[in-house]
């Protein structure tokens, strides 16, 4: 079985105008070390496959309508909610490698047990946030070597940032 396997994804929106049909029968699998781009104009329903993979479409008018979304193994939800901009060396704006430091920050939450706590953890880079890490549960900026921002407090629905009273620069 592949590392992650969707078949024939189909997602739809209820809304107040009617129904959105935003997905159509995706279909299309990963194996361990592979890498997909989902590629495609405007509108054409790549982030709402991405967020129908991580059980994040917006509720309640977001739903899986058919078709299915397979993990092979257990992905802790620590690990499948989490997220690092490119930055370094795709970025030439990065100034921290948040693709880099964000798995061992995982690892260690994972070794002292909190590798299935409920919490979305996001880290860019730099201060563009493409990841956006204002509205997550825990959000990293880099700033510079060995320099974050955490904020803690955003809604994962992008509806809140972080509070700034709760925000603290880390060195070291
Ligand atoms: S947040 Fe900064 S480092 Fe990361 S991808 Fe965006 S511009 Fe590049």
């Amino acid at each position: 079985m592949a590392l992650l396997d969707v078949q024939d994804l189909v997602v739809r929106f209820r809304t107040a105008d009617g129904t959105i049909h935003a997905v159509n029968g995706v279909t299309f699998a990963l194996e361990p070390g592979e890498r997909l781009g989902l590629v495609g104009e405007s509108g054409c329903g790549k982030s709402v496959t991405s967020l129908a993979i991580i059980r994040l479409l917006p509720k309640p008018a977001g739903r899986i309508e058919a078709g299915r979304v397979l993990f092979d193994g257990d992905v802790p939800s620590i690990r499948r909610l989490a997220m690092a901009c490119p930055a370094k060396p795709t970025c030439g704006l990065a100034m921290t490698h948040a693709e880099r430091a964000l798995p061992r920050y995982l690892a260690e939450l994972e070794r002292e047990g909190l590798g299935t706590v409920d919490v979305m953890i996001r880290m860019a880079g730099c201060p563009n946030s493409c990841s956006r890490p204002p509205t997550a549960e825990i959000g990293i900026i880099g700033y510079g070597k060995n320099d974050y921002v955490v904020m803690v407090g955003g809604a994962r629905d992008g509806s809140r940032d972080g509070p700034p009273v709760r925000c603290h620069r880390a060195r070291g």
